[in-house]
């Protein structure tokens, strides 16, 4: 389905109810489950890079942004803005995958911009599964219904759909009245065609727990495989920086939202280390150069929602000198950032550490209600 089609005059939805009967998938479907053998791979490759190779930095996850382009304008997002002088270039599949090989993280996620728009994303995508790397293709929705047709579901891929609320919020969050109606229909389909499908929400100031806890439980109902929630980093090019959340101010946030009984029932796809740093009840320093991001213009340094330069050489992410720079109480730009990328990677690293940690991460692996998250 192209922008085009969506239709701006259809009545919203009134309840969680109608939502449900609008978008539950036809058929009768197995629990969704992340494939055993990703925890396992993930698993194998950290202790050989930590036990074999020494390594004290190294990619879990590569952010690949084969363009930056979007069909949205999301108020909360830095990117469309920041590559706004070459947002009309794109990489070639070959450099998308050169840039995976040489990051070498077992884990893909496929970003931008709406990778949805790129040409080649069947092409990438069908490589990177001949190549065994497990795939998250992160999208807005909006033409996913077309584009899925073009690739075959595969247990190395997941399509992960952007939804910050049920419909009213939602699309006031892209912008764009009919979004979250398309989205939904898109992943109705797609779970009915068998794949793995993920949703991804990004939390603003005003964000609302019931209308979270709704949504919630619509995408468990209908079989999505998990949800991941993240702060909005405060990106400086984002037109309205009313939005971002102060650390305290998220804390108390994530307090509200995930206290609660009721979240037992959702099936979270973060790990309970994660979600308890998002409470702000552990700390810990930021290990994004656990995910490498690669653009139009090189390697994103030093991370992936923070570009003071591009590289191109990955291995410029993992010196200690610029750490040092880099992190919690060492700049201004991270001070509030509590993004997936910088300290989900963190409590995986740390629960190598600590067993009682290790302990609590594999319980929620092996209920399958949480684990590693894709960005
Ligand atoms: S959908 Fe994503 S890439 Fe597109 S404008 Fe919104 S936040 Fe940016
Ligand atoms: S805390 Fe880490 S992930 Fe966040 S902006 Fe700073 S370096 Fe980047």
């Amino acid at each position: 389905m192209s922008t085009l089609q969506i239709k701006k005059a259809e009545p919203k939805l009134k309840t969680a109810e109608e939502a449900l009967k609008e978008f539950m998938p036809a058929g009768r479907r197995v629990a969704p489950k992340r494939p055993f053998v990703l925890g396992l791979r993930l698993f194998a490759y950290m202790a050989k890079q930590r036990l074999l190779r020494r390594r004290k930095r190294f990619p879990l996850v590569t952010m690949l942004e084969p363009l930056e382009a979007c069909n949205l304008t999301c108020d909360g997002c830095g990117r469309i803005r920041e590559y706004e002088p070459v947002i009309h270039r794109m990489l070639t599949v070959e450099e998308a995958v050169a840039a995976v090989e040489a990051s070498g993280a077992p884990i893909v996620s496929i970003a931008g911009g709406e990778p949805t728009m790129y040409p080649h994303l069947p092409e990438l995508i069908k490589e990177l599964v001949r190549r065994k790397y497990f795939i998250y293709c992160c999208t807005n929705g909006i033409l996913l219904e077309k584009v899925m047709k073009q690739v075959p579901p595969s247990k190395y891929l997941a399509w992960v759909v952007h939804l910050d609320g049920m419909e009213e919020r939602h699309d006031v969050s892209v912008a764009r009245r009919g979004v979250f109606r398309v989205a939904m229909r898109a992943a109705k389909k797609a779970l009915e065609g068998g794949y793995r499908v993920c949703s991804n929400s990004t939390l603003f100031k005003g964000a609302d727990k019931q209308d979270l806890h709704q949504l919630f439980d619509l995408v468990t109902t209908m079989g999505f495989e998990g949800i991941m929630v993240s702060a909005g980093y405060d990106f400086a090019m984002a037109p309205d920086q009313e939005l971002f959340l102060k650390r305290k101010e998220s804390n108390a946030l994530f307090q509200e939202l995930l206290d609660d009984q009721s979240i037992k029932q959702f099936r979270f796809y973060n790990n309970p280390l994660y979600l308890d740093f998002l409470k702000g009840r552990r700390s810990y320093q930021c290990t994004a150069y656990s995910n490498p991001t690669y653009t139009i213009q090189g390697w994103r340094e030093p991370c992936y929602p923070l570009a003071d330069r591009h590289t191109q050489n990955v291995n410029d992410l993992f010196e200690p000198a610029l750490w040092e720079r880099y992190g919690v109480g060492k700049n201004p730009k991270c001070a509030n950032c509590m993004m997936h990328c910088g300290f989900e990677s963190a409590t995986i690293f740390e629960a190598f550490k600590n067993p009682k940690d290790m302990m609590v991460m594999l319980k929620g692996i092996a209920t399958q209600k949480s684990g590693v998250g894709a960005s």
